[in-house]
């Protein structure tokens, strides 16, 4: 595998690659690879000529300086996981690479980053939005791996490649799981043993929550959810919304919308969780 720091090597590797016709998979990722990260790197290996990773925690979509200071860095043990692979390519740049300039820009995503995370995390999902558009700059990638463990993410990537006319495929990637059902999250690591126990009851509540769906109200879903994860002592639940899976607007009564989707953050411990289940689809 073809490692890169330098946002000029990676170009030159990547011009050549252009130059040959070949099709360019990109899986972008902040590290501490699992599962889930594999299973968009597998993804792009089947459907393209050369897969690229790339690694960078980005700075600008933290709005928490101590989330950002305690996220895993295991930069060996991604590389070996990546040689298991068949990934081609990772670019590993760090922040002077990417932001060798003030960064002005500001999106417009409408409602899209007015719910949900966008609502709890201000200006994260511009730092996203920056990030990805630099790296597609640099990457020039025919098709790029998202996963819909980040759903609101996936839409706003969407709605930035529709906005800024970007010639990139973004191909959805299903959650990958833990065998207990928690989706697998680079902040599991961080899960003390009594927290690990207890946070796969987020997604065991998400599927009764899709299991009752039929029968009761919205408002009474949210109130069944509450209460379910009311009962573990160290979970705090910051939202659980039931939203329209394109707009993200929100669903009052079933009729509203075909495609629904529930969608929760909420804290075990100091551990912020996130995940997602498709009510109606
Ligand atoms: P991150 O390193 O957390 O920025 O994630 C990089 C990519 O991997 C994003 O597109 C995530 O949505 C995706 N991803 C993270 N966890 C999972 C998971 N459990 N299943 C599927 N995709 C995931």
């Amino acid at each position: 595998m073809e490692i890169f720091q330098k946002v000029k090597d990676v170009k030159v590797y990547v011009a050549r690659l252009k130059a040959a016709q070949k099709k360019i998979g990109f899986v972008p990722t902040m590290g501490a690879l699992h599962d889930g990260h594999t299973s968009l790197i597998h993804e792009s290996i089947r459907n393209n000529d050369i897969t690229i990773c790339s690694i960078f925690i980005n700075p600008i979509q933290f709005n928490n300086k101590e989330d950002l200071a305690k996220y895993p860095k295991l930069i060996k043990d991604d590389i070996a996981k990546l040689n298991e692979t068949e990934c081609d390519c990772l670019f590993n740049p760090d922040g002077n690479e990417i932001y060798p300039k003030p960064i002005k820009t500001e999106y417009d995503f409408g409602h899209l980053d007015k719910v949900m995370e966008g609502k709890y995390r201000k200006g994260h999902f511009n730092g996203v939005a920056v990030v990805v558009k630099r790296l597609f700059d640099i990457i020039e990638p025919d098709n790029s791996y998202f996963g819909e463990k980040d759903y609101q993410q996936l839409m706003i990537i969407k709605h930035l490649v529709k906005d800024q006319e970007l010639d990139v495929n973004i191909i959805p990637c299903p959650i990958v799981r833990e065998v207990n059902g928690l989706a697998m999250s680079s902040r599991n690591s961080r899960l003390d043993p009594l927290e690990k126990v207890v946070a796969p009851a987020l997604y065991a509540v998400l599927k009764k929550a899709k299991e009752r769906a039929g029968d009761l109200t919205v408002k009474e879903l949210k109130s069944f959810v509450t209460k379910q994860l009311g009962n573990f002592k160290i979970i705090r639940v910051e939202y659980f919304d039931i939203v329209d899976m394109n707009t993200l607007e929100p669903v009052h009564d079933w009729s509203e919308s075909k495609e629904v989707i529930a969608c929760i953050a909420a804290y075990v411990g100091n551990i912020r969780l996130i995940d997602n289940i498709i009510l109606f689809s």
